[in-house]
């Protein structure tokens, strides 16, 4: 799969335009695109109450990357790693939102994004070994199935894997 440039006319060209009316996302778009992945191991959202996640939301067109690299996650790292090292800990795909900071639509806005474990992994802040931040295995392994990760090249959003290019 190719993905597309993260900016918005590319994004709506690939995923369809997310934008409804009153700057809410279409339910149209959504009814149509959204699909609920459930995940090959247990997620729990980063709300600090640890509540499990039954499915997360992610547009149809990455739903079997995000399968295929999260069962790749279990099966290389094992369920014991992925506890111990938060990567079980979500802070969602869809949502409909500005970027911080900017006007732009953020990417999750297309169901084409994933942050995992925000509370180690703040925006904005370089990503570095030895802080509990996102493991460098894990993010190797998404990186082989497609996804670009923010914290890569000392960008400043180490939670943040999209499938779209930076
Ligand atoms: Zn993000």
């Amino acid at each position: 799969m190719i993905w597309p440039h993260e900016d918005t006319p590319a994004l709506n060209t690939f995923y369809g335009d997310p934008r409804g009316t009153n700057g809410q996302a279409s339910a149209a778009w959504q009814a149509e695109n959204l699909v609920q992945w459930v995940t090959p191991y247990p997620m729990f959202y980063s709300d600090g109450k640890h509540t499990p996640m039954e499915h997360l939301h992610v547009h149809k067109k990455c739903l079997s990357t995000f399968h295929d690299a999260f069962t790749d996650v279990l099966q290389t790292m094992g369920i014991d790693k992925i506890r111990q090292l938060r990567l079980d800990v979500t802070g969602g795909t869809f949502c409909f939102r500005p970027e911080r900071g900017g006007s732009r639509l953020s990417v999750h806005s297309w169901g084409c994004a994933i942050d995992m474990d925000p509370g180690h992994n703040p925006f904005p802040h370089v990503w570095e070994p030895g802080r509990g931040m996102i493991d460098p295995q894990f993010a190797s392994i998404l990186q082989k199935h497609g996804f670009c990760w923010r914290g890569a090249h000392n960008d400043v959003d180490p939670m943040h894997f999209q499938l779209c290019q930076h």
